[in-house]
């Protein structure tokens, strides 16, 4: 500010779609800000969708039509953040802060062209930063930009959590806040272990396999943002206010822990090519597919046959591109020669995060046996320098969750 003396921090703020739910929340978010801003820091608020507004609105895209245009869609969808950042400004206004409201597009976030899972290029945020300069609290329609192409768009669902942090990183905020419905990021699902504990500190790359695992608190992209711009996140409820989990660079002069988190996923399916010749090239061709139909592949396992004869490969991808795959690899199947094509719906992935795993042997050990004695059979493995995750019958998930946590002894407090 021209004339100012004393540094003033920047907080970015962002409020989740239960943080927003109605009127009484929402202006329990706008004191919240108030208060802030009182105390004599700059805040830029992000804001999500109403409660399940985003899920309304795309079941009513489906109720109208069966193809639903991308564009159209993001049209569609940018709406529930422009609800909720307007009427934040004026509850604000209530309290006698001044606030402007921001779309996406008008806090200068600029996107590709790849329409509901957009991806952020640039950040111009002249009319945010102006607005902070006239002492104006500016609030940002979250998980929004607009294209290359002068369309709006989409980050992808969860995307609020990556308008926050690319703002943080932006405007260079000293402190990136995500206020959500639990009080930080636990070494469990609290829901399905009660004892599950708030974990204090954690890592990026601790907090992007959580993430990428099942974890909801902090949508992948945000995390990865983070990491790669270096922006501090804390994670903290927007009901009880109190201090939640940092998510920062991994401090190496730190004692770490074997396993910090739990988590389960069961939005994946199993698919399994059976009886495909084992020579070269099956897979290059099976997985240039799959890719060129922009299917996210996840696991894979394949085994060499015994004889040199045939073989069969198994891999994951989401729920949600199932049909696609299906038809690909069905299409495919003559000419690689399989025997036939199975498809297993009702499989969990079942994992284990923690960055001391690197200088901890025995924690696989660990992890079967705890499976075993639960009677689980493991279906597929796969491994990163700090997770271990395992494919098991999506009956059993909740079990194997609660085995583990144990295990590894995250129950109750450190
Ligand atoms: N409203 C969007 C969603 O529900 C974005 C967000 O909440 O972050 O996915
Ligand atoms: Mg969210």
């Amino acid at each position: 500010m021209p004339g100012s003396v004393a540094a003033v921090a920047l907080t970015v703020q962002k409020f989740g779609g239960t943080s927003v739910a109605d009127s009484e929340r929402i202006r329990a978010v706008a004191d919240h800000v108030a208060r802030a801003r009182r105390s004599g820091d700059d805040v830029v608020v992000v804001v999500s969708a109403m409660g399940k507004t985003t899920d309304s609105l795309i079941r009513l895209a489906e109720d109208v039509s069966s193809v639903r245009p991308g564009r159209e869609l993001d049209m569609l969808l940018t709406t529930g953040e422009r609800v909720s950042c307007a009427l934040v400004c004026m509850a604000l206004a209530e309290l006698g802060v001044a606030a402007a409201s921001f779309t996406g597009s008008q806090a200068g976030i600029l996107t590709d062209t790849d329409h509901t899972k957009a991806k952020i290029l640039e950040i111009r945020p002249d009319r945010v930063r102006q607005a902070l300069a006239e002492g104006v609290v500016p609030v940002v329609a979250g998980f929004q930009g607009v294209s290359t192409a002068r369309d709006v768009t989409t980050l992808g669902r969860g995307g609020s959590d990556t308008t926050a942090v690319a703002l943080a990183a932006a405007l260079g905020a000293d402190h990136c806040e995500i206020y959500t419905d639990v009080s930080g990021v636990f070494s469990a699902d609290p829901r399905l272990v009660p004892s599950a504990r708030r974990l204090r500190k954690i890592s990026f790359e601790e907090m992007l396999e959580i993430a990428a695992t099942g974890g909801k608190v902090l949508a992948l992209r945000s995390v990865e943002y983070a990491r790669n711009h270096h922006v501090t996140i804390h994670v903290r409820s927007s009901f009880t206010w109190e201090p939640g989990t940092i998510v920062t660079a991994e401090d190496p002069m730190l004692e770490q822990a074997v396993v910090s988190a739990v988590t389960s996923d069961i939005s994946e399916v199993k698919l399994t090519v059976a009886g495909v010749p084992d020579r070269p090239g099956v897979a290059a061709a099976l997985f240039r597919g799959l890719a060129e139909r922009n299917v996210n592949v996840d696991m894979i396992v394949q085994n060499t046959s015994l004889d040199g004869s045939a073989t069969d490969i198994s891999f994951t991808v989401p729920k949600s591109d199932l049909a696609v795959a299906i038809e690909l690899t069905e299409e495919l199947a003559p000419d690689l020669g399989a025997k036939s094509v199975l498809v297993d719906e009702t499989v969990a992935q079942v994992s284990i995060i923690g960055a001391g795993m690197k200088t901890h042997p025995g924690v696989t050990a660990t992890m079967f046996e705890v499976l075993a004695k639960e009677e689980i059979n493991i279906e597929m493995i796969s491994t990163s320098p700090i997770r271990l995750s395992c494919v098991i019958e999506a009956a059993a998930a909740d079990r194997a969750v609660r085995a583990l946590h144990s295990a590894f002894n995250l129950d109750g407090e450190p």
